[in-house]
């Protein structure tokens, strides 16, 4: 990997899709290359643009375990560089204090922390089961086993929940560092195992679970399902998981409780994202493609396939590019499908 300790690489944070991944994927590589950015128009393809605390938490845990020097760490701040020093282990402590995602500020810091100079336990408290990030069991289930057969070598584990707006929920990984990380092909998803759906309820009535249970019972059939009640105080919340458990993969799609949606409704949110996953020929869902992006490059090379490629994943692949001589193909296959290639 380049060391690139002099040159600024200056960014556009409204490059692509225009979101915080932009940001958080900068943050990641900067430290892994030691390569210091400058970032402008941050998040400007959101309504509410600029830093939000999820984004500065991330920021704040990455100059942190790097002791990077930062200008413009600020709530609402559209501009901020970032030049960051030696990676870190060590026992680490990061509040997001809101309900921000503690997942996506664990994506951010933990990839740096595979390559530190000593094993890490890092608690990151906010929002455990956020709306657009993914949820604790996915990064548990889905990310994690992907990543140990790349070898590395870290657990996560779920505290306590925490669901918008209230949050107070809490994340914790340990990581032991590794040396370098081994290529991976998931272009077939291998044969099913386990399809299970399971509705988690805190402080809310019993009777939610039961129909997003009942509703996916009658439109997927071998579909195993439990509801599971939560402590009231670690909600209100609500929040629907199909797992498809296939042998080289296992998928988590998700759905939350709405206040003025019915049951049956935020069921078939995540029914329809379970089942197009099944129908279709592709091994990994969008969002876990985006995900294995940046774990990919920085093995060097992989291979996936997934059913088409997000805004999400083209703005990822080109904000990886930036920092790592990596080629990210994306190519059309048969079956309304294609395979992304990093080499
Ligand atoms: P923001 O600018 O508000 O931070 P963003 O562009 O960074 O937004 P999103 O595009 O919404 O954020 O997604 C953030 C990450 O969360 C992506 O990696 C996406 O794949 C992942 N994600 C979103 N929803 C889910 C989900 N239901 N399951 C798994 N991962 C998810």
């Amino acid at each position: 990997m380049k060391n690139r300790e002099n040159d600024l690489l200056e960014l556009d944070g409204a490059q692509g899709e225009g979101g915080g991944q932009v940001l958080r994927t900068a943050l990641t590589l900067s430290m892994i290359t030691a390569t210091p950015f400058r970032i402008e128009r941050i998040r400007a393809g959101r309504g509410k643009p600029g830093l939000l605390r999820q984004h500065l938490a991330s920021v704040r845990a990455a100059a942190e375990i790097s002791g990077a020097t930062v200008e413009g760490d600020e709530i609402g701040s559209s501009t901020l560089r970032f030049a960051p020093g030696r990676i870190r282990g060590g026992h680490y402590r990061f509040a997001i204090g809101t309900a921000g995602s503690c997942a996506l500020v664990l994506q951010t810091v933990l990839p740096a922390l595979w390559f530190a100079d000593s094993p890490s336990h890092v608690a990151v408290s906010g929002g455990t089961h956020n709306k657009a990030a993914p949820p604790a069991e996915f990064l548990i289930r889905t990310w994690q086993p992907l990543l140990a057969a790349m070898g590395v070598r870290q657990v996560i584990e779920l505290k306590r929940h925490g669901f918008y707006p209230a949050g107070g929920g809490e994340l914790v990984a340990s990581v032991m560092p590794t040396r370098a990380l081994q290529r991976m092909s998931l272009t077939d998803r291998g044969v099913l195992q386990a399809l299970k759906a399971e509705a988690l309820l805190a402080g809310l009535p019993e009777g939610i679970a039961h129909r997003e249970l009942e509703r996916v019972t009658a439109r997927m059939t071998g579909i195993e399902v439990s509801a599971r009640d939560i402590p009231a105080n670690e909600g209100p919340g609500n929040v629907l998981l199909i797992e498809t458990a296939h042998a080289n993969v296992t998928e988590i799609f998700t759905s939350f409780g709405e206040r003025g949606v019915t049951s049956e409704a935020v069921a078939d949110r995540a029914i329809d994202c379970a089942r197009s996953y099944l129908h279709g020929p592709a091994a990994v869902s969008e969002h876990l493609a985006d995900q294995l992006l940046l774990p990919m490059a920085l093995a060097g090379g992989g291979e996936f396939t997934t059913a088409s490629p997000s805004s999400h994943l083209q703005t990822n692949a080109e904000t990886i590019r930036k920092f790592l001589p990596v080629e990210i193909s994306i190519d059309e296959m048969a079956d309304s499908c294609v395979r992304v290639g990093i080499a």
